[in-house]
C-alpha cells in the first residue's frame, strides 16, 4: 500500500471540504484495533495479482477498515486493508490489493463524510455516497475460505444469508464504538 499517496488524497480531502482541525493519517501494517477508537468499515471494489501464478481476480468485498480518533484539536485515522489469499495456489501468503485512484478517492471521500457526521455534526444525507467503479463481470460468490477478513472474523460473520442479506460485522456484536458496513448485494470474487 502506497501510505504517502493514500496521506495525500486524505489531506485533500480533509481541506477540500474544510474539516476543522489537524489531521494525520497512517497505515497499520499489522491489524491492530485501538481501544477507544471509532470504527468505521466499508467494503472496497479491488483487484489482487497472485505472487505465485500471476493470476488476477477483483473482489467488492475488499474490507477496509478506519479507526479514528480526535483528541482536543487533533484528529488521527489508521488503515487497514483486508487481503485476499489466491485460491489456485493454496499457499498462505496473502496479497494485498490495488484499487483505481477513483476509487481510492471513493473510500477517502465516504470517510472523510464519517469524520464529518461523527465529529462536527453533518448530516449523513446532505451528499449522496459515491458508487465504487466495478470493472470486469461480477460472478461467483465471496470466496470466503482465502479472505483475510473473514478469516479475522471482520466480513460477515453471523449473517445467514451474507450473499445477500444487509451485511453486519461481528464487531457490531460485541464493540460499543461504531460499525458501518455498506451492504453489497453483487459482491462476489472473479478470475479474470
Ligand atoms: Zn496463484
Ligand atoms: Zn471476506
Amino acid at each position: 500500500m502506497d501510505e504517502e499517496h493514500w496521506k495525500w488524497v486524505f489531506t485533500r480531502e480533509i481541506e477540500e471540504r474544510e474539516v476543522p482541525h489537524a489531521w494525520s493519517f497512517q497505515i497499520q501494517e499489522i491489524h491492530q484495533k485501538p481501544e477507544g477508537w471509532l470504527q468505521y468499515t466499508l467494503c472496497a471494489f479491488g483487484r489482487f495479482c497472485c505472487s505465485t501464478c500471476g493470476r488476477f481476480w477483483a473482489s467488492s468485498k475488499v474490507h477496509v477498515v478506519f479507526y479514528i480518533k480526535m483528541v482536543r484539536k487533533t484528529g488521527q485515522v489508521m488503515m487497514y486493508v483486508f487481503k485476499q489469499k489466491c485460491k489456485i495456489c493454496n499457499t498462505n501468503s496473502y496479497e494485498y490489493p490495488t484499487f483505481t485512484e477513483e476509487n481510492i478517492e471513493i473510500v477517502i471521500n465516504r470517510l472523510v463524510t464519517r469524520i464529518l457526521v461523527k465529529y462536527f455534526g453533518k448530516l449523513a444525507t446532505d451528499e449522496p455516497e459515491r458508487k465504487f467503479i466495478v470493472s470486469g463481470n461480477q460472478t461467483g460468490p465471496h470466496d470466503r475460505g482465502n479472505c483475510e477478513a473473514c478469516a479475522s472474523g471482520v466480513c460477515d460473520k453471523g449473517n445467514t444469508d451474507p450473499y445477500r442479506g444487509p451485511y453486519y460485522s461481528v464487531y457490531s456484536i460485541y464493540d460499543t464504538d461504531e460499525t458501518e458496513s455498506i451492504p453489497d448485494q453483487t459482491c462476489c470474487c472473479v478470475i479474470l
